[in-house]
């Protein structure tokens, strides 16, 4: 088997073209001119429904999913939803209903957070993913499969075109 026909495995780098569609709208796409996505498998890199339902494809395949809230971004939490004051957020923020920030927490991990309410000083966040409770339906062709460098299996990431570039 030459390296061109790699199936799609944990450990190896694919890269691949989706069109994701919600609701029959398409929501984001890298078809036009775009280069491929780019992801390590086996490490939580995309969407749990997604990354299994590759497992085994090779370049060329084309494949066509719809994945759950649970195996997508997972179903809206209304725990993810809090009052916060006007404080907490950066001085001269714009702040009104629609607005999206990224926090991070003390792990520094980025949280989403949309401004669905402004009451006073009173503003209502939501951190949920903004694709939370949402069946998505990915089209999707595999642009390639490689073999992970042993410094991109050490990192957990791909490094290069697509990737991270340190
Ligand atoms: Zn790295």
């Amino acid at each position: 088997m030459s390296k061109t026909d790699l199936a799609v495995a944990d450990g190896l780098v694919v890269g691949i073209y989706y069109t994701l569609t919600i609701d029959n709208e398409v929501v984001d796409s890298n078809r036009k001119g775009g280069k491929p996505l780019v992801y390590l498998a086996g490490t939580n890199s995309i969407v749990a429904g997604l990354e299994k339902a590759l497992v085994g494809k090779v370049k060329n395949d084309h494949v066509e999913v719809s994945i759950s809230p649970e195996e997508g971004y997972g179903e809206h939490n209304e725990a993810a939803v809090e009052t916060v004051p006007r404080s907490a957020f950066p001085e001269n923020a714009p702040i009104e209903v629609g607005s999206r920030f990224i926090a991070s927490d003390e792990a520094g991990n980025q949280i989403p957070t949309l401004v669905t309410a402004v009451d006073g000083d009173d503003i209502t966040v939501d951190h949920n993913h903004p694709l939370a409770g949402q069946t998505l339906n990915f089209d999707i062709t595999i642009a390639g499969v490689r073999e992970a460098t042993e410094e991109e299996q050490q990192h957990g990431h791909v490094h290069g075109p697509g990737g991270h570039e340190h």
